[in-house]
């Protein structure tokens, strides 16, 4: 079988020639064990880099063909990356395994992931044993999406697995028919059905270089997968209506009461208190339903989830759009 990997990179220039060798290794190792067949590639995504990426990547396809590049025009991040890269191989290879540039997901778990295509299974997810490479910021943010999500009832997604797993081509053409531009592929990939295994590893530390996920974005993507998963929020936010509106009926009992035994100028800290606390939910509230009303604004648009300007590839060159036969 042909075995594509996929590496989304965005300004990895201080580890991509280390997970290059290391990819090389492994592809080597799989080709000699009949594994895999020699068709099989590494691509690797250039995200829009600002630093040396594209160019390593370049030097890399020059020494070896088994290195290949897909360029975008822009960093569309992460998850835009990842399925450029799939939409560009999927005719090529009969599985993909997609992995991160930081040589944090453990490459020998690949060999169990083969294995477990080769009995059938369409989706092969990598999921990490325990958290204790990650900061004790970074776990407790995890841990608390993923409660977060399970509570909005959000789709089935699996704890602990990030975007190391082995998409089948059948998977990848399927995915493709998910058409939504905001793609949350960790709550999409479950809903594709189809037979799927885990395979368990230890993720490491980043190899080298500074995470491209700071709180802002990390919070960003946690919002983008509830919100694109489950519309519990909005009915929260009517709950959260009834029930102010439950509460506001017995403080006018309270008031009237106030008011026919004469003690009137008493409660200013009541109204003071209820104007923050409804100010504040009204404010909460409108930012939940905002969310979702921007969501349908981009939707709506339809806008491409990513542009790829160069694919460098020896064997199969990129056609540009609008470019002569
Ligand atoms: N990445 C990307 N585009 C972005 C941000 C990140 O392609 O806009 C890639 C990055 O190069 C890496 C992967 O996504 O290969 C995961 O990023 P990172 O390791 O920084 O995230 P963390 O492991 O800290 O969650
Ligand atoms: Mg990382």
């Amino acid at each position: 079988m042909t075995l594509y990997f996929v590496i989304p990179c965005y300004n990895e220039e201080e580890v991509i020639n280390e997970t290059a060798k290391r990819l090389k290794t492994k592809v080597k190792d799989l080709i000699s064990d009949n594994k895999i067949d020699n068709n099989s590639r590494v691509v690797f995504v250039d995200d829009g880099s600002t630093d040396k990426t594209f160019e390593i990547i370049n030097h890399l396809h020059q020494d070896d063909v088994l290195f290949s590049c897909v360029k975008l025009s822009r960093n569309f991040g992460h998850q835009g990356a990842l399925l450029a890269g799939l939409h560009q191989v999927k005719d090529y290879a009969d599985a993909v395994i997609s992995m991160d540039a930081d040589l944090q997901d453990d490459i020998d778990v690949c060999d169990e992931m083969i294995k477990k295509y080769n009995e059938g299974c369409d989706v092969v997810y990598g999921v990490r044993n325990d958290r204790k490479s990650d900061s004790f910021f970074k776990r407790m943010t995890a841990q608390s999406f993923y409660s977060l999500m399970r509570k909005m009832g959000g789709a089935r997604l699996v704890y602990n697995h990030a975007d190391y797993r082995l998409l089948s081509k059948r998977a990848i053409y399927e995915l493709e028919e998910f058409e939504e531009t905001n793609l949350f592929l960790r709550g999409i990939i479950p809903l594709l059905g189809f037979k799927s295994e885990k395979v368990y590893y230890t993720r490491s530390k980043r190899f080298a270089g500074k995470s491209k996920y700071p709180l802002r974005k990390m919070l960003e993507f946690a919002i983008e997968g509830i919100t694109s998963l489950s519309t519990q929020p909005i009915r929260l936010v009517t709950k959260l209506g009834g029930i102010i509106f439950l509460v506001s009926i017995l403080m006018l009992v309270r008031f009237l009461a106030s008011y026919f035994t004469g003690k009137t100028v008493e409660g200013w800290t009541t109204i003071v208190v209820s104007i923050w606390a409804i100010g504040g939910l009204i404010l909460l509230s409108l930012g939940v339903i905002g969310e979702y009303i921007g969501k349908i604004y981009l939707e709506a648009k339809r806008r491409p989830k990513f542009i790829i300007e160069q694919y460098v590839d020896s064997q199969h060159g990129y056609l540009q759009r609008g470019a002569a036969l």
